[in-house]
């Protein structure tokens, strides 16, 4: 928008004024009006020229006049002077002067536009200011306005988003649920008929990038209804109150477009529980909420508008959200499993150029714990790599490039590392790679590197089983695998370094739960210690986190020490026995930097069938 400044345009308004207003006419040369009384009274002026507050007098014939700011006298016969009188009207005794000695006396066609400017002036300005000054009012009054305007963006029939649920891989559950919804919304009176209320609230939960946000635009697309879609934090505004408003017309513009949607996405940034944190809470997130809490209320059983919101944060929301008759009903989006990710890495394969070298099932299979937007991406990264080299088909390798880039970070090119550093990562690598490839119901290895990337100086990857339930077995050769590194340096080097720190986190962790929370521990077989579902928030519940007395506590410690102490005494037994293969394995890293599992597993079972020509380092 064009902003004038009124102060300018004033001030330009006067200048021009003020120069135009006196600027005495051509470059005449100008006598004072003494001199111009006497040449009348001689005689001598032949005509006069009233123009303002000047005069521009001719005389009969040119002769030497005396002049304003000049010593000598000038010759001409056109001067000019200023008259005394008020410009507008001229004094009468000048102009009788004048006819009486037969001087022809013209006057300018005069605008009076000047005349009054120069009197309003003053007026004017402070018009001008008020003026200005009550615009800058209005204005914020209207910015004000836009506030309570809710930022929705509504979709329907003559912009419908291009998403369906063709578009979206997997969570059949999930659209199963959706279509319903849709449906409610086409033919309510199905539903009317037989009895069944409406549901008014769908809540899409899930960890992010599972395509919640996803599943919503396939909704617009597919429903043919008016669709509203809103962030939750674009409710938010500096002003408490505001929320509530953009709420509160929200719902106005979809109760008049009824039927329709309303799409609440990241709804956790309003939706938390009231009350918690510290101060009281916020009084602009509460309101929000409790007015999204009375819209939904506020609507009866006739009114088909269906409100869906997404989260990943379920435990965290309000309870009174979640109460039938509102969000009543719950989709959850898991994380993809195998199959699901095979659908998705094909969703968002169809317009890329494949080899046929392309496995699509082994790439899911290599992806466990991907998210939708993660095999998204990894779909892009591979494309990326492809076109960095002007390939024009995306190969298997291109894949696994990408795959190595995302689990691992960029190769770190800048490390230097020196020979005896590189040896002791092999041996750490190489630990954490026989004991899984002999630990049985450990995850299967799927290859090890001693190549840098990102923080990691080393990595070794593994294709999990996906389980629900997992055994204390599995946990413990978990916990066996990741001490396998620290326990191969103490074997092999007879030096222990600082590379173990994020097994020792990982591991310690992991035995930390299986005695809090899986009653795993030698002292606490059936109980749980903890109580708290999800993070803590500041303020909320603080006092009551120490769930057990100092005692409990360290007799907690003690089991986790003994669950850890037994993981690394076997893992430290284990590489010993395994010498041989640890041996090879660390070779084979340090030739080839990269190896997969089965050059680990080949070494391993070599190692079963000559043990006696593997004796320990
Ligand atoms: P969320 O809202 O759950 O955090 P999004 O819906 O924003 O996640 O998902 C991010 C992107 O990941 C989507 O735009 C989509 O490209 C991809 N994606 C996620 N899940 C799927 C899926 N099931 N099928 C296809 N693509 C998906
Ligand atoms: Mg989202
Ligand atoms: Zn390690």
């Amino acid at each position: 928008m064009r902003r004038f400044n009124p102060w300018l345009i004033l001030l330009l308004v006067l200048g021009l004024y003020l120069v135009f207003a006196n600027n005495p006419v051509g470059a005449r040369p100008e006598i004072d009006y003494t001199t111009f009384k006497n040449l009348v009274s001689e005689g001598r002026v032949e005509s006069v020229f009233l123009s303002g507050g000047n005069a521009t007098v001719t005389l009969k014939e040119a002769q030497n006049v005396d002049v304003v700011g000049r010593d000598a006298p000038v010759s001409s016969q056109t001067f000019t002077t200023r008259l005394l009188s008020n410009p507008a009207t001229p004094d009468n005794s000048l102009i009788q002067q004048l006819q009486a000695s037969g001087v022809r006396v013209r006057q300018q066609a005069q605008s009076i536009w000047p005349q009054i400017l120069f009197n309003f002036l003053p007026l004017l300005l402070f018009v001008g200011l008020f003026y200005f000054i009550f615009m800058r009012a209005q204005g914020g009054q209207s910015g004000v306005m836009q506030f309570g305007q809710s930022r929705a963006k509504r979709y329907g029939k003559e912009n419908r988003v291009n998403t369906t649920f063709g578009d979206v891989a997997g969570h059949e559950e999930a659209k199963r649920e959706l279509i319903e919804v849709v449906d409610f919304l086409k033919n309510p009176q199905k539903y009317v008929n037989i009895g069944a209320e409406i549901p008014k609230g769908v809540l899409l939960v899930g960890p992010p990038g599972t395509g919640k946000t996803l599943l919503a635009r396939a909704v617009a697309g597919e429903a043919d209804v008016p669709f509203f879609t809103v962030s939750a934090s674009e409710f938010m505004e500096m002003f408490v109150g505001v929320g509530a408003s953009r709420v509160r017309t929200l719902f106005e513009d979809a109760r008049k477009a009824a039927p329709a949607i309303i799409f609440i996405d990241e709804i956790d940034s309003i939706g938390r529980k009231r009350g918690a944190g510290i101060g009281g809470g916020h009084d602009e997130r509460e309101q929000t909420l409790n007015q999204i809490l009375s819209e939904m209320d506020g609507f009866d059983k006739s009114t088909s508008v269906i409100i869906m919101a997404a989260t990943n944060r379920p435990d965290i929301l309000d309870p009174a959200l979640l109460r039938p008759g509102r969000f009543d009903r719950q989709v959850t989006i898991d994380l993809p499993n195998m199959k699901e990710r095979e659908a998705i890495l094909k969703v968002h394969m169809r317009n890329k150029p494949l080899s046929t070298s392309v496995n699509v099932d082994e790439l899911s299979k290599s992806t466990p714990y991907f998210s939708g937007a993660d095999l998204k991406n990894l779909v892009n990264e591979a494309a990326l790599e492809a076109a960095r080299v002007n390939k024009a088909q995306i190969d298997m390798s291109d894949f696994y490039r990408a795959l190595d880039k995302i689990t691992l970070g960029l190769e770190n090119g800048s490390l230097t590392v020196t020979p005896d550093e590189r040896r002791a990562i092999a041996y750490h690598e190489a630990g954490h790679a026989v004991t899984a490839a002999v630990t049985p119901g450990a995850d299967k290895l799927q290859k090890v590197s001693i190549i840098p990337r990102g923080r990691a100086l080393g990595a070794a990857f593994y294709l999990p089983e996906e389980q629900v339930l997992v055994s204390r077995e599995r946990l413990e050769n978990q916990l066996v695998v990741s001490l396998g590194g620290r326990a191969a340096e103490e074997v092999f080097i007879g030096q222990v370094t600082t590379g173990a720190a994020d097994d020792f986190r990982k591991s310690t962790n992991m035995a930390r739960r299986m005695v809090l929370e899986w009653g795993m521990g030698d002292t606490f077989q059936h109980q749980a210690l903890t109580t708290d579902n999800g993070p803590v928030f500041l303020g909320e519940d603080m006092a009551q986190r120490k769930e057990f007395s100092e005692h409990t506590a360290r007799l907690v410690d003690e089991d986790v020490k003994r669950i850890l102490d037994r993981a690394y005494a076997r893992a430290k037994q284990l590489v010993t026995e395994y010498a041989g293969a640890m041996h090879e394995v660390a070779d084979a890293l340090l030739t080839s930097e990269l190896i997969t599992g089965d050059v680990v597993r080949e070494a391993v079972s070599k190692a079963r069938r000559e043990p006696s020509a593997n004796p320990a380092d």
